[in-house]
Order: structure tokens, then sequence, then C-alpha cells
């Protein structure tokens, strides 16, 4: 019987991902190292993607060759997400965290380390896999001060 994968389930090697996604190995093995996706990780250290992260990269690649959006470019739009927000975070954690603080990049490359979010998987969050279009980041902030 066929298998169908849900959504979010890791199953697709990194060749396989490149092959739907019509880019190199090299071009998502980037885009993890600047911080725009975050792979989920065998025991073996290989990497596994699913449909969920194919459509994220998706986004970037669109971002990147249709908006003409740079990547450190993508990573401050990431950076506006108010993560702290989400995480009901306490004013003591929001002042010793550099994703609250700074403005460079996604709050799951700037956590604090004495933060709720120290020993957190930043690929199960909300705030990364709920929140990486413009579209769902701006529904967000409308919502947001809405409740102003
Ligand atoms: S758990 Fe990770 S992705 Fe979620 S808010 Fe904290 S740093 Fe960001």
């Amino acid at each position: 019987m066929f298998y169908e994968s849900t959504k979010e389930e890791p199953v697709y090697p990194i060749r396989t991902a490149a092959k739907i996604l019509n880019i190199s190995v090299h071009t998502i093995r980037m885009y993890e190292k600047e911080n725009l996706i975050i792979p989920f990780k065998k025991s073996t250290n290989h990497r596994l993607f699913s449909k969920s992260d194919i459509d994220r990269i998706n986004c970037i690649r669109s971002a990147i060759n249709n908006s003409k959006i740079s990547i450190n470019g993508i990573k401050t739009i990431y950076a506006m997400m108010p993560c702290w927000e989400l995480m009901n975070c306490a004013k003591i954690d929001q002042n010793n965290c550099s994703a609250y603080l700074d403005h460079h990049g996604p709050c799951w490359a700037n956590k604090g380390e004495n933060t709720k979010c120290a020993s957190k998987n930043c690929r199960d969050c909300s705030v990364y896999k709920d929140y990486w279009d413009c579209g769902s980041i701006k529904k967000f902030i409308k919502t947001k001060l809405k409740s102003i």
C-alpha cells in the first residue's frame, strides 16, 4: 500500500529535496548555514526534509529570485517576528536575549543562553514553523496591534 507522509514529517534526504526544488544540494546547505532553515537531523547527522520544509525553501527562493530580497534581507524580516510575544517571555528574559535586542537574524540563531528558549528545539517551535513568509508575519503583527 502507498504511504502518504504528513506535511511536517521529515522524509526527503537532501538530494531528493534538491531534486524536488530544482536547486543544488550546496544551495540547501548554504540556507542552513545562513540560518534560514533548520532541517531535521538524524542521529547519523544526515538531514531530512518535510513537505513544509520544501514550501519554506520555495518561499525563500521566490523572495530571492522574484522579489530580489537578499539573504540578509530575509534574515532581517525573520528577525522582525516578535517571538517574545508568542513565547510569553518575561521582561528579564527579553533583556537577556539577543533575539529581542538585535535585528540581525531569526530568533533561533540568536537566542539567549539563559532564556527559556535555550534548550528548545526551534524546528518544533511555532515561531519557526508557522511564520516563515511575509504574509503570516504581517498577519500576526496586525492581530497583535488590534489587541493593544
Ligand atoms: S524556541 Fe527557538 S524558534 Fe521558538 S521563539 Fe525560541 S528561539 Fe525562536
